[in-house]
């Protein structure tokens, strides 16, 4: 296919997590939040003067720093992630919020707040509990926790406008990059995509990592150039199957570019910092206060594995099922973080779940932060696709065997 003319540009954005459109930000005036969960509602990081920056650490080489006030055996994204910090990666951030959704992350970013200690004037590291039901009391929950501890805690600190106003504002902004990352989600549905997973996963990955306003007008040229573009009529001899990745968060678009490689082409993105469910628009209605519905937006949409509810546990399971069968795939990878409690349980799940009740070919895979275990990645996944070739020709129904 024709290369897509801004994707060099946006690769390029997350090399590193202070990228030109973050420092042209800053540059106007607008305050930097470090942000590192999908259980607190992104869109209110958007209220005019602050943007988000979701904390990555691109190239991560050695994690030695991170793993010796972490230990060795807590999960490689966090400690990857102080690794950056003690590093002076985010030092340019205004401040940070950090989830207690996670005891590793927690801990994660406590110790950055320690470092925080000499870094800019009114540099702030805020901690907010987040809830683990899916129901009302959830909602209020984390309502009360977004105003107290992350909107007032904004004003406080940079007199920025929180009021109802200001959120419809930021519900705007984060609504436009929903509706053309979604535009553009929508042509991996088809039986021959435009677009391949690893594309896709650069064009969502900077709106997590970019402000989003500076962000809008390449995205929607390269929605409008997506309309004419035409596919490889050999895409079925490179990628022979079509595959669900969910999971916990991936970062790094070469890890789907990794899957594809093997022959797996990803069609849909179910993983923190993928668009599904997190480039769904939200609605807003002139009945209830503004915060309100945006919180109930993210309890009722959140896929992570925190919340333990049966009712969500059962929609988590239903919700992978019904993009299966929406972007019409062969099966389903279910990745982890090493060391991730969360999703350490939920992919065991899944690959029993996911196969002997909705009858799914499922690969379930652990995986370290950095790219070092590409190659045994690509092995895994070359024998999924094999297997779920076999049994095509094969012609046989009923349960898969797990991989
Ligand atoms: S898996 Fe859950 S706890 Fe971890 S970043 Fe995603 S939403 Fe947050
Ligand atoms: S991968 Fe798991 S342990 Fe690591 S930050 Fe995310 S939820 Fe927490």
């Amino acid at each position: 296919m024709k290369d897509l003319k801004h994707l060099y540009y946006f690769e390029n954005l997350l090399t590193e997590v202070n990228n030109d459109l973050v420092r042209e930000a800053r540059s106007r005036g607008d305050k930097a939040i470090g942000v590192t969960c999908f259980q607190i509602p992104e869109a209110i990081y958007s209220v005019p003067g602050v943007f988000p920056v979701f904390l990555r650490a691109p190239r991560t080489g050695s994690i030695d720093m991170g793993s010796y006030y972490m230990t060795s055996m807590t999960c490689e994204f966090c400690r990857a992630l102080l690794e950056r910090g003690l590093e002076g990666g985010y030092q340019f951030l205004d401040g940070i919020i950090g989830t207690a959704a996670c005891s590793q992350m927690a801990d994660c970013i406590e110790n950055i707040e320690k470092l925080a200690e000499n870094y800019n004037d009114g540099y702030f590291v805020q901690h907010v509990d987040t809830p683990m039901k899916g129901d009302e009391n959830a909602v209020q929950h984390l309502t009360r926790m977004c105003r107290k501890r992350i909107l007032d805690r904004l004003t406080e600190q940079f007199g920025v406008d929180t009021s109802d106003d200001a959120l419809k504002k930021a519900v705007a902004l984060h609504n436009e990059i929903c509706d053309v990352i979604t535009e553009i989600g929508n042509y991996r549905k088809e039986e021959n995509p435009r677009i391949t997973g690893y594309e896709f996963a650069v064009l969502t990955l900077v709106t997590f990592a970019c402000p989003k306003d500076l962000l809008l007008e390449k995205l929607k040229e390269t929605a409008e150039e997506l309309k004419t573009r035409v596919p490889d009529a050999d895409y079925k001899k490179k990628y022979r199957a079509r595959v669900v990745l969910a999971g916990s968060e991936i970062d790094d678009p070469e890890y789907v570019k990794a899957i594809e490689d093997a022959g797996a082409l990803v069609v849909a993105d179910r993983y923190c910092y993928g668009s599904l469910p997190e480039r769904d628009r939200i609605e807003l209605n002139d009945k209830e206060d503004v915060l309100t519905q945006i919180c109930r937006h993210t309890v009722k949409k959140c896929q992570c594995p925190r919340y333990m509810d049966t009712a969500k546990i059962q929609e988590r399971k239903e919700y992978l099922d019904r993009i299966a069968k929406e972007y019409h795939v062969d099966g389903i990878v279910v990745e982890q973080m090493k060391f991730c409690n969360f999703w350490g349980y939920e992919r065991m799940a899944d690959s029993h779940i996911l196969r002997d009740q909705y009858g799914w070919p499922v690969l379930s895979v652990d995986r370290p932060y950095s790219m070092s275990g590409a190659g045994q990645l690509r092995t895994r996944v070359q024998a999924f696709v094999e297997s779920i070739e076999i049994k095509k020709i094969q012609g046989e129904s009923g349960k898969w065997e797990k991989q």
